[in-house]
């Protein structure tokens, strides 16, 4: 053991910055060293960051977690807990937020439509999720029933568990359709306009035949109350993700719904193995960065919010349409991505511009801009994925290609 005074001369002798030697404590030591500059990964790299004009694609990560949030997982990294302790708190506290018996935060909404379809076909029959995804003479359900108008490329979350989904159009088909192989009836609220059986029918419907009910809400936050509304329906199962709207971990979502349910699908998750969802983790600090997330976004001011978007759209708007040939138009998408969205086209014998060209000179820009996609001559612009301030760059930058191409 070194005595203090030793210990003083060993401290003193180190390049260390004052303050420390009073303390006794070597580990301090760390903390009083200067600060190394910041690894700037994205520049080491050479990878290309950009202002987000686009929204909440995963293809461009997501979108960027608040300080709170960040703070939460690097708190959370600092110490071990067991994973489904973690699940089970949270899992109550986002039950009352969003007004579900249960909730588990799951690795985004996909896996939330996988893991939930799972517990549905196997309960908490170890053997029968050890089975998935064969389902042939194993006594387990195989069909999904899902609306021609709701076919979207994520219905592989549904055919993952080894289901197959069964397309029908009106709530006579739904009938027919049912029989003693169908385990759920799935429902996707954004494409909900281009089915002919509507939100409170299909949970009638699956009721009536006590066949569970799952909504892929996935994009559907703002409003906010898309939360529990849905929950508040009576959907057995409500799926959404974390990382867009609610600025969660984009590795994050959430699988709200019944108690039973919830517990069966939990038991495909992490830690568990022998599951179809081992590779589906989640672990502590996206959890509770989940759960500050979505306190966080609960708790906005979202009229003050909608408005600071209308501003910026409405910015970039006046800037652009001054530019002899430029048309825009504001809409706000009814069913998700429920934001205001500027849709720019032009007028191509007064602006000689090509869309690729544009999009290539504003990505190739500094900074680097990425738009949202629209039509052949056409591209639109959000600016709720933002930081403060870049809607004046965007607005410059498009005015700025606009003009270059003028005749
Ligand atoms: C984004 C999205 C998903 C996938 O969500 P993740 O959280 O990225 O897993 C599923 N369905 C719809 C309708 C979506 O928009």
């Amino acid at each position: 053991m070194l005595n203090r005074r030793k210990l003083i001369k060993r401290l003193t002798a180190l390049p260390v910055v004052g303050g420390l030697v009073g303390s006794g404590l070597p580990l301090q030591s760390a903390q009083a060293l200067p600060k190394q500059p910041k690894r700037d990964l994205f520049k080491e790299l050479g990878i290309r960051t950009f202002i987000n004009a686009a929204g909440t694609l995963t293809f461009m990560t997501g979108s960027l977690m608040q300080d709170e949030v960040l703070e939460t997982i690097n708190f959370a990294a600092k110490e071990f807990c067991l994973l489904d302790e973690v699940q089970d708190k949270v899992g109550e506290k986002i039950a009352k937020l969003v007004h579900s018996e249960s909730a588990v935060v799951t690795s985004g909404a996909f896996s939330a439509i996988t893991l939930g379809l799972a517990g549905v076909l196997t309960g908490t029959d170890q053997k029968k999720v050890e089975q998935l995804p064969h389902l042939e003479y194993t006594g387990m359900k195989s069909e999904v029933i899902i609306q021609k108008g709701h076919d979207i490329v994520y219905k592989q979350a549904l055919t993952n568990t080894g289901c197959k989904v069964v397309f029908v159009e009106t709530a006579e088909e739904v009938e027919k359709a049912i029989n003693e192989r169908t385990a759920m009836m799935w429902f996707l609220h954004i494409q909900s306009d281009k089915g002919k059986i509507q939100h409170e029918e299909w949970v009638a419907l699956g009721k009536k035949h006590n066949i569970p009910t799952m909504i892929d809400i996935a994009a559907d936050v703002p409003p906010v109350e898309n939360l529990w509304k849905f929950n508040d329906m009576g959907f057995d199962l409500v799926c959404i993700s974390g990382g867009k709207a609610m600025r969660g971990p984009q590795s994050a979502g959430l699988l709200m719904g019944k108690k039973n349910l919830i517990a069966a699908a939990r038991m495909h998750m992490p830690p568990r193995g022998f599951t179809i969802g081992r590779g589906m983790k989640i672990n502590k600090e996206e959890i509770l960065g989940m759960y500050v997330a979505l306190e966080k976004f609960i708790n906005l001011d979202h009229d003050k919010i909608w408005k600071q978007w209308e501003e910026g759209i409405a910015h970039i708007d006046n800037a652009i349409k001054k530019v002899d040939g430029v048309q825009t138009k504001t809409h706000v998408p009814p069913l998700g991505n429920h934001t205001p969205t500027l849709e720019v086209t032009w007028d191509k014998n007064k602006v000689k511009l090509e869309k690729q060209d544009l999009i290539t000179n504003l990505r190739n820009g500094n900074p680097s801009i990425e738009v949202g996609g629209g039509g052949p001559d056409a591209f639109s612009v959000t600016v709720w994925m933002m930081k403060p301030g870049q809607e004046k760059i965007v607005a410059k930058r498009l005015t700025e290609e606009f003009s270059k191409a003028t005749v």
